[in-house]
């Protein structure tokens, strides 16, 4: 008789791979009471007219393989930004870009050293490329800790990401503070800068991250349509980097991952009258984030520069989520360290201000 068939036996080290958690959808409310979805950092505007008539244009060719090396979508994107199109590689998400970068540096048992709390694909990037994840805590002001970056960096150390504005807690890396970073880190290490959120910065807080790019060749740069360009389902983003790492990230990259219905997103999303509305809605979002801010006072950390305000609320957070959830508002829970809700409507963002100050109040008579 044949042998009982068994499992297949996988990678031993898949067990090092943390389940991603995705943003919970809303529960149901009280009767009359909307329900929304602030666990995600999703734009809450719906796709513009013009992109959607793009995509409609696009889905009548979905017979066909999508442009293999979207073309069209990089000459934009190159002219858009300045750079050579060798200069970039795109993607299904940056999420993608983030696991092509772990695996053209790391090897079984390499490095990769980030921040942390930050970006929860971070340690899922890192073992699935079978590497080691090395975290370093941000400071008690909730930024990176840029010189112990530097010191845990080792011999084995093949990548480094820096999350800014860092997602969960919104604080932007300072320039000058990075330079001198990107001068310590041995040019051996690439060096991701995720800048996911960068359309929300801030004037005072931005710089121009592109511009380094020629000093340090090392430096590779993620953006993505998910966050300010409201098209987080069509699962496009895209790296800029020497041509040499962006010509590596392409060879790893899956391919057709970006469909010909996210190159045409892309590109309409990039053109003049989409731009104009595109920015209108961001100036929008970011007032909505000041007025957030200022209602929320100390219980949310200072000059958050994405879409989402950080609430580092320690033992208390299960218990402001909760509230949350009670009044139909899905936030993202980090379990004992703090909650992150995304600007969005204007009665969500209201809803969030109301229950803050209830909380406040109670724990203040506590
Ligand atoms: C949302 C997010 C991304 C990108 O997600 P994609 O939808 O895959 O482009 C990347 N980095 C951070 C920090 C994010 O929050």
């Amino acid at each position: 008789m044949a042998p009982a068939h068994s499992e297949p036996e996988l990678r031993a080290s898949l067990d090092a791979v943390p389940r991603y958690r995705a943003g919970a959808a809303p529960p149901p409310g009280p009767v009359g009471v909307v329900a929304y979805k602030v666990a995600s950092n999703e734009n809450p505007y719906p796709p513009l007219p013009g992109v959607l008539a793009a995509i409609s244009d696009a889905a009548t060719g979905i017979n066909r393989y999508p442009d293999f090396g979207s073309a069209q979508l990089v000459a934009e994107l190159a002219r858009t930004l300045g750079v050579n199109p060798d200069q970039l590689a795109l993607g299904t998400g940056s999420v993608s870009l983030l696991e092509y970068a772990a695996q053209i540096s790391c090897a079984d048992n390499d490095e990769v050293v980030f921040a942390w709390p930050s970006f929860e694909a971070y340690p899922i990037v890192t073992a699935v490329a079978g590497a080691q994840a090395v975290q370093v805590p941000l400071t008690s002001d909730h930024h990176h800790d840029l010189e112990a970056m530097l010191a845990a960096i080792t011999a084995q150390t093949r990548l480094v990401i820096v999350c800014s504005p860092n997602n969960p807690t919104g604080t932007a890396v300072e320039r000058s503070a990075f330079v001198d970073f990107l001068k310590k880190v041995p040019s051996r290490i690439l060096v991701v800068l995720d800048e996911a959120y960068t359309e929300f910065v801030s004037d005072d807080a931005s710089f121009d991250s592109l511009a380094l790019m020629s000093q340090f060749p090392n430096v590779c740069i993620l953006r993505t349509f998910s966050k300010a360009y409201g098209l987080a389902a069509i699962r496009l983003g895209y790296a800029i980097a020497s041509e040499n790492v962006a010509s590596a990230l392409r060879a790893v990259a899956l391919p057709f991952g970006v469909s010909s219905v996210a190159q045409a997103a892309g590109l309409a999303a990039l053109a003049p009258p989409a731009q104009r509305e595109l920015q209108a809605r961001i100036a929008q979002l970011n007032l909505e984030r000041e007025r957030v801010v200022k209602a929320l006072g100390a219980l949310c950390a200072a000059n958050p520069e994405g879409n989402f305000v950080w609430l580092p609320l320690g033992e208390r957070s299960a218990e402001f989520a909760n509230l949350c959830q009670e009044q139909a508002l899905s936030v993202r829970l980090f379990v004992g360290v703090g909650v992150r809700v995304t600007i969005a409507e204007p009665q969500a963002n209201d809803r969030l201000i109301t229950i803050a100050q209830g909380f406040s109040d109670d724990h203040a008579s506590a």
